[in-house]
């Protein structure tokens, strides 16, 4: 169990495999999205193409 740091499944992965609560787990607090499939992750090791998120400090930008 020490060599998992390279070993992440990606977020589309779990998505194709169904694993809801992998996928809930590792973006419950995104900080990156996917430039490729757009889906977001707490970590950049969970993404094929991880892109950092902006936030936006407390606006009410998404309405
Ligand atoms: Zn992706």
């Amino acid at each position: 169990m020490s060599d998992q740091q390279n070993n992440e499944p990606k977020m589309c992965e779990l998505h194709s495999a169904g694993m809801m609560e992998q996928i809930d787990q590792r973006s419950n607090n995104p900080q990156f999205v996917c430039g490729k499939c757009r889906r977001k992750a707490n970590r950049a090791e969970y993404l094929h193409n991880p892109l950092p998120l902006k936030k936006n400090g407390g606006d009410n930008f998404w309405g």
